[in-house]
C-alpha cells in the first residue's frame, strides 16, 4: 500500500513535468505555424486548460469557508489565537523582508536607467488615485454585506486608456501630455489585459469564515452540528481535489502551450523591460531560494530544501494558473498529504496566506514603482523609499489572489510616491509572465509558512481539546 502511495505521488509530480515540457514544446511548434494562429484558435487551444481554471475556481469557495470554519472550529480560543498571531508575524516578516530585499535589489541594478531612459509622461497630476479610498475599499470589502453575493466573481478594473499602455503588440508607447489632453485619449478604451482581472471576494470570504470559526468553537455541545457540517463539506471538497489534480497535467499544458502561441514577439519589449524584468527575477529566486529557506530552517532546524521538492505539485500548478486563490486546494492538498502539516493548522495558514501572503508580489510592486521612478528621473529619497515599502506590503495583502491583481492594487504605491496610475502600461508588456513567478513565490511563502507553524505549534495542537474536524492525523 505504501510503495502505492508512493508511486502514485511521484506519477504525479512526473506527470506535470512532462506537461510542462510538452506544453512548451507544442507552444513552440504551433507558434512557427504560418499564418499566425488567430485568438479563437489560441482560445481552442486553451480550452482543456479552461477547464482546470473552472475547476479549481470553482473549489474556492467551499474550501475556504468549511476550512476555515471548521478549522477554527476544532480549536480552542486559546490555540487558535496563538496559531493565528504566529502566522500573521510569519507573514508581515517575510513580506517585509521581500519588499527589502527587492528595494536592495533596484537600488543597486538600478534597471530604470541602464535600459535608458524612456519617454514616459511628463504629466503627473491627473488620474493618481486617492490612496485613503483604496484603503477604505480593503477595508469595505472585509465586511461583505451578502453571503451570497461575496462569492460571485466581479471584474476589478483598471482604467488604462489603450493609448497609454502597451499596444497590441506588446510595445511600449507611452503617452505624451498633449495625447492625454486629446479628445481621443479622454474616451475611455480599456486594455483587455488589465480588465480581465476579475475575482470573488475572498477577503471577505475569509474575515466572515474566521469570526464564524470562532464564534461556534465557542458555542461547546450547541455548535457541534455546524462544525460537523463544515467538516464533513471540508472533507468532500478535498475529495474533489483528489479527482481534479489528475486533469491538472493535461490542463497545465494547454495552458501553456496556449501562452507560448499568444505571446508576441518580446525582442523589443526586453530590449526596454530586460533590466526590470531581471531585477524582479533575482529578487525572486533570492527569496525563495535564500531567505524562504534559511527563515525555515532558523526555526525549524530542519533541511529548508528537502521540504521544497515535495511542493512541486503546487508550484507548477501556480506557474500555469498564475493564482494563489486557484493553486490552494493543490497546496492545501500537498501539505496535507505529501509533508503531513497538521490539518487544522493548514486549514487556517493556506486560505489566509493565499489571500493576505504575498511575498512576491511585495517585491514585485516595490522594484516595478523605484523602476518607474528611475525611468522618470525622479528623486526619490529616504521617506519615499520607507512609504513604498510600507504601502507594497499593503497592496500586497490588498491584491486578490487571481492574475495580475498586483498590477491593480500597485496604484496604491504609485499614487502615495505621487505617480499617476497609467503609469503602470510601463511595464505592461512583461507583466503576464512575471505574474507566474511572483505567484509561485506567494504560494511558496505559504507553504513554508504552514511548516514553519505548524513546528511552533506542535505542543499547542497536542494538549488543544479535539472536536469534529480537528483531527491533525492526515491519514
Ligand atoms: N497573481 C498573483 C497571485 O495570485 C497576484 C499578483 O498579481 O501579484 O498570487
Amino acid at each position: 500500500q505504501k510503495v502505492l502511495t508512493m508511486l502514485k505521488k511521484n506519477l504525479l509530480v512526473l506527470l506535470l513535468i512532462v506537461a510542462l515540457a510538452l506544453g512548451l514544446g507544442l507552444g513552440a511548434g504551433l507558434r512557427t505555424r504560418e499564418p499566425r494562429f488567430s485568438k479563437r484558435e489560441i482560445m481552442y487551444l486553451r480550452f482543456p486548460g479552461d477547464i482546470l481554471m473552472n475547476m479549481l475556481t470553482f473549489l474556492i469557495v467551499p474550501l475556504v469557508i468549511s476550512s476555515l470554519v471548521s478549522g477554527l472550529a476544532s480549536l480552542d480560543t486559546r490555540t487558535s489565537g496563538r496559531i493565528g498571531l504566529r502566522a500573521i508575524v510569519y507573514y508581515l516578516t517575510t513580506t517585509l523582508m521581500a519588499v527589502v530585499l527587492g528595494i536592495v535589489l533596484t537600488v543597486s541594478i538600478q534597471p530604470g536607467i541602464r535600459g535608458g531612459k524612456s519617454e514616459v509622461p511628463t504629466d503627473t497630476t491627473s488620474r493618481v488615485v486617492n490612496t485613503a479610498d483604496t484603503f477604505l475599499d480593503l477595508i469595505r470589502q472585509s465586511f461583505p454585506d451578502n453571503l451570497v453575493e461575496m462569492c460571485f466573481k466581479k471584474p476589478v478594473t483598471l482604467q488604462i486608456p489603450r493609448n497609454s499602455s502597451s499596444d497590441e503588440n506588446g510595445t511600449l508607447s507611452p503617452t505624451t501630455s498633449n495625447d492625454k489632453n486629446s479628445d481621443a485619449a479622454n474616451q475611455t478604451i480599456y486594455d483587455p489585459l488589465v480588465t480581465k482581472v476579475d475575482g470573488m471576494n475572498v477577503l471577505g470570504m475569509v474575515v466572515f469564515s474566521i469570526i464564524f470559526g470562532i464564534v461556534v468553537g465557542r458555542m461547546g455541545d450547541r455548535g457541534r452540528p455546524i462544525a460537523e457540517l463544515f467538516a464533513s463539506l471540508c472533507e468532500a471538497t478535498m475529495q474533489l481535489v483528489n479527482l481534479v489534480i489528475w486533469y491538472s497535467p493535461v490542463g497545465i499544458m494547454f495552458l501553456i502551450s496556449a501562452k507560448v502561441v499568444e505571446i508576441d514577439d518580446l525582442d523589443r519589449t526586453f530590449r526596454q523591460l530586460g533590466y526590470y524584468f531581471l531585477t524582479v527575477m533575482a529578487g525572486l529566486a533570492l527569496h525563495a531560494f535564500v531567505t524562504l529557506p534559511l527563515v525555515y530552517f532558523l526555526v525549524v532546524r530542519r533541511n529548508p530544501f528537502r521540504y521544497l521538492v515535495r511542493l512541486v505539485e503546487p508550484l507548477l500548478t501556480a506557474l500555469a494558473t498564475s493564482s494563489s486563490s486557484a493553486t490552494m486546494p493543490v497546496t492545501m492538498r500537498c501539505l496535507e498529504e505529501n509533508l503531513g502539516i497538521d490539518k487544522r493548522v493548514v486549514k487556517f495558514v493556506i486560505p489566509v496566506g493565499a489571500t493576505v501572503n504575498m511575498d512576491g508580489t511585495a517585491l514585485y510592486e516595490a522594484v516595478a514603482v523605484l523602476f518607474i521612478g528611475q525611468m522618470r528621473g525622479a528623486d526619490l529619497n529616504f521617506g519615499n523609499i520607507v512609504t513604498i515599502s510600507l504601502t507594497a506590503t499593503a497592496a500586497a495583502i490588498g491584491a486578490a489572489g487571481v492574475p495580475q491583481a498586483g498590477l491593480v492594487t500597485m496604484v496604491i504605491v504609485l499614487s502615495a510616491v505621487g505617480f499617476p496610475s497609467d503609469d503602470v502600461a510601463l511595464i505592461l508588456a512583461v507583466d503576464w509572465l512575471l505574474d507566474r513567478f511572483r505567484t509561485a513565490v506567494n504560494v511558496l511563502g505559504d507553504m513554508f509558512g504552514a511548516g514553519i507553524v505548524h513546528h511552533l505549534s506542535k505542543r499547542d495542537l497536542e494538549t488543544n481539546h479535539d472536536v469534529p474536524g480537528g483531527s491533525g492525523d492526515s491519514s
